[in-house]
């Protein structure tokens, strides 16, 4: 029996008593809230109840204007993309709303093999990806857990022309600390796990049989990841289960709680909706629906509160959501998705598929889209292979340090995807986009991006500063 992490404590009498002391506040305490998030230093969860609760047009425009301005001052232009890599949909749980749920015989059950790996990764290198997230239900082929650490580092090692894997991040099921220490030896970047809930009582009710109905088993895993020593740890909520504005106070307490015993909270939040799933009725019909304007609500008022935490929006959404939603506060999206394990190879497939997708374009194209947008897509990873994880991360990300190393990073990895995945439409309209980004910026970090695209035009690779 592994030993167990004293549990977290979802305090939800705070959360409802900060909900109703939110209610219907005046429209000058709103304005003092969003000028205070100006500040870039977060805000309580008195503060982020009273944003919730605004409803008039003209304030609502507010907000997502000071959204913006804190997307825009922390992470200026860049949008950092990855995709997803499924392994495997083995799960012995019953989570009612995903269609990888052990009783669900509408699905084909699959776990890759190492070539088979190899073979969805070199088809991501060649399409131009560098950052993978590692997704896999919760039951592993006969070596157990050793699966997953055998993938990884099979796609670390596998490369493809100038193609190669330069960070993966991983979205298991909740581990034990020694199998958490072994995931920071094969170096990983981040360690993903949602809540999913964090109200306990319909936490209980989607989660029905498995492992995963251990609610404290699953709420204290960012803090074994962290005592193993990842410290890049990235939480999260699948809204439409529970009340959305229950579940970001809640995931402010978490978060509250990180940093108090670890002095540094989580390095992502993902902010997944419920979206259809084969064999499952809840995913359908969600039993407490987010609505778009409440979404994008939801989004703007993370990015006040926790403004240093990356938000990461994944292909479930629709094209035009995702795009409205860079200026409101996400920083990296997945792109040209599949959910079901051999999908690169193979091919979308609703009958192993975890849910359905919202953004079915390729990578090529949501890279023009995004260019096109004034963003930077960006392939950098260098602050993880520089050790610039964790307290030493969220030290350098002041805005001023993140323009001057983040920009330049971003443009010489875009120059890199440009020059060997791009099509020629996305080319030409990536290069202007280059041009008039550096036309923007400082001094120095104009002439730092200059000499780092020049590198990439020379044939060097892998430029960082
Ligand atoms: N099996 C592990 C777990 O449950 O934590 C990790 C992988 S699981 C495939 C990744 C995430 O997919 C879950 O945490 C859940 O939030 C999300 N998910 C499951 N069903 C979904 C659905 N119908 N729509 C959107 N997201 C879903
Ligand atoms: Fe399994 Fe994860 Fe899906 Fe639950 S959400 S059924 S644990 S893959």
């Amino acid at each position: 029996m592994e030993t167990r992490t004293e549990t977290i404590r979802i305090d939800e009498d705070e959360i409802y008593s900060s909900l109703s002391e939110g209610k219907r506040k005046e429209a000058e305490y709103i304005r003092e809230i969003l000028s205070k998030a100006k500040e870039l230093s977060g805000l309580s969860m008195n503060e982020v109840a009273a944003l919730m609760s605004i409803s008039d047009p003209e304030l609502l425009h507010e907000l997502f204007s000071t959204a913006h301005y804190v997307k825009d001052t922390i992470y200026g232009k860049r949008l950092v993309l990855f995709a997803p890599l499924y392994v495997s949909n083995l799960c012995a749980n019953e989570c009612t709303y995903c269609a990888f749920r052990a009783r669900n015989n509408a699905v084909k059950r699959r776990a890759l093999t190492q070539e088979e790996i190899a073979n969805e990764v070199r088809i991501l290198e060649e399409q131009g990806h560098k950052r993978i997230l590692l997704v896999a239900g919760e039951a592993y082929p006969q070596e157990g857990f050793n699966y997953i650490l055998k993938s990884i580092e099979t796609i670390y090692h596998t490369t493809s022309g100038p193609g190669e894997i330069r960070r993966i991040n991983v979205n298991v099921a909740p581990l034990t600390l020694q199998e958490f220490k072994a995931l920071k030896a094969a170096e990983i970047g981040t360690y993903q796990l949602f809540q999913e809930t964090y109200h306990r009582e319909t936490y209980s009710k989607v989660h029905v049989a498995g492992r995963k109905k251990d609610y404290d088993w699953r709420i204290t895993a960012m803090d074994r990841a962290m005592e193993a020593g990842i410290d890049d740890v990235g939480i999260g909520v699948l809204f439409g289960l529970w009340d959305w504005r229950f579940e970001v106070l809640a995931l402010m307490q978490h978060i509250k709680h990180l940093e108090d015993k670890f002095g540094v909270g989580p390095h992502t939040i993902s902010v997944p909706r419920l979206e259809p799933a084969t064999g499952s009725d809840i995913a359908s019909q969600p039993p407490q629906p987010v609505s778009d304007i409440d979404f994008r609500k939801l989004v703007a008022i993370l990015r006040l509160a926790v403004p240093y935490t990356g938000i990461i929006m994944s292909t479930r959404e629709t094209a035009e959501l995702r795009r409205e939603t860079f200026a409101l506060g996400v920083s990296q999206i997945s792109a040209g998705s599949r959910t079901n394990p051999g999908g690169y190879a193979e091919d979308e497939a609703p009958d192993s598929s975890q849910f359905s997708l919202g953004d079915h374009r390729p990578l090529d194209e949501v890279i023009r889209d995004v260019a096109s947008l004034g963003y930077i897509p960006s392939f950098c990873t260098a602050c993880y292979r520089l050790g610039r994880t964790g307290m030493d991360f969220m030290d350098l990300a002041k805005p001023g340090d993140i323009k001057e190393h983040c920009d330049p990073n971003a443009l010489s990895t875009f120059e890199e995807y440009l020059l060997d995945y791009a099509s020629p439409e996305t080319r030409a309209a990536g290069e202007q986009a280059i041009e008039k980004i550096i036309s923007q910026m400082s001094e120095q970090a104009a002439a730092r991006s200059r000499r780092m695209i020049i590198q990439v035009k020379q044939g060097r690779r892998d430029v960082f500063c």
